[in-house]
């Protein structure tokens, strides 16, 4: 089999365990989420040579200039997206890098449409999923700055790589009530989440975050 699904030692249960413990003592409330993430083994998302360090709450290198993002921030933007709407049917996810947060999100909505830029990134995040079982993803490679317009409105759209400026595109593919968690600026960045009530979007700016840039081709 090609993923130690289970793990040992620093990719054990208890490891996964005490990274949960740690998120919730900071401020991770939601403990679906947290439940989801205890049972997912982060250490398949990331090379083997930093499998011992997969349950560490940082970012870590996924080749290509990319980064699997912080399990924190994981669980904060899957908590932002689910907040008092628990019944989301299609979900947009913008930048698919390792594929560890569309396999957080997936077990809480109907269909994931998860699109990445990068081939050998999107076919590792392919083959993870389906080792996991899960099979409510859909895939696009392609530039996620224009969302994926075929499959919209979206009850939620998220995305883990910071545009200078929100796409409007992306607002756009929002179902009415829909939600937009989306990093964004240039030398500082904030994590904001947009809402669609009929043709008008209240804003809430929330933590400063680090992400690796959205580049929009040109
Ligand atoms: N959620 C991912 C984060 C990966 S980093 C994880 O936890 O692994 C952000 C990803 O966004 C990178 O894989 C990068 O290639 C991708 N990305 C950047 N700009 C993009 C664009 N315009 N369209 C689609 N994906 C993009």
């Amino acid at each position: 089999m090609k993923y130690d699904l289970a793990g040992i030692g620093m990719t054990s249960q208890r490891t996964r365990d005490r990274l949960v413990q740690r998120l919730r003592e900071e401020g991770i409330q939601n403990e679906q989420v947290l439940q989801v993430i205890s049972q997912t083994p982060r250490h398949i998302f990331v090379d083997e040579a930093l499998a011992s360090r997969a349950y560490e709450d940082t970012a870590l290198p996924i080749g290509h200039g990319q980064t699997i993002s912080q399990p924190y921030i994981v669980a904060r933007m899957t908590e932002l997206l689910l907040a008092d709407n628990p019944q989301l049917q299609k979900v947009l996810e913008v930048g698919t890098g390792s594929g560890y947060q569309t396999a957080i999100l997936a077990p809480f909505v109907e269909q994931v449409f998860s699109v990445e830029r990068i081939a050998p990134l999107l076919e590792q995040a392919r083959e993870r999923h389906s080792a996991l079982g899960l099979n409510n993803i859909r895939y696009s490679l392609s530039d996620g700055s224009w969302g994926w317009p075929q499959h919209a409105p979206f009850d939620a759209i998220i995305v883990t790589a910071a545009p200078d400026e929100i796409p409007a595109e992306l607002t756009q593919q929002l179902a009415e009530g829909g939600r937009l968690i989306i990093p964004h600026g240039s030398d500082v960045q904030r994590l904001s989440v947009l809402q669609r009530n009929g043709d008008s979007l209240t804003q809430t700016d929330l933590d400063m975050v680090m992400f690796v840039p959205l580049i929009r081709e040109t």
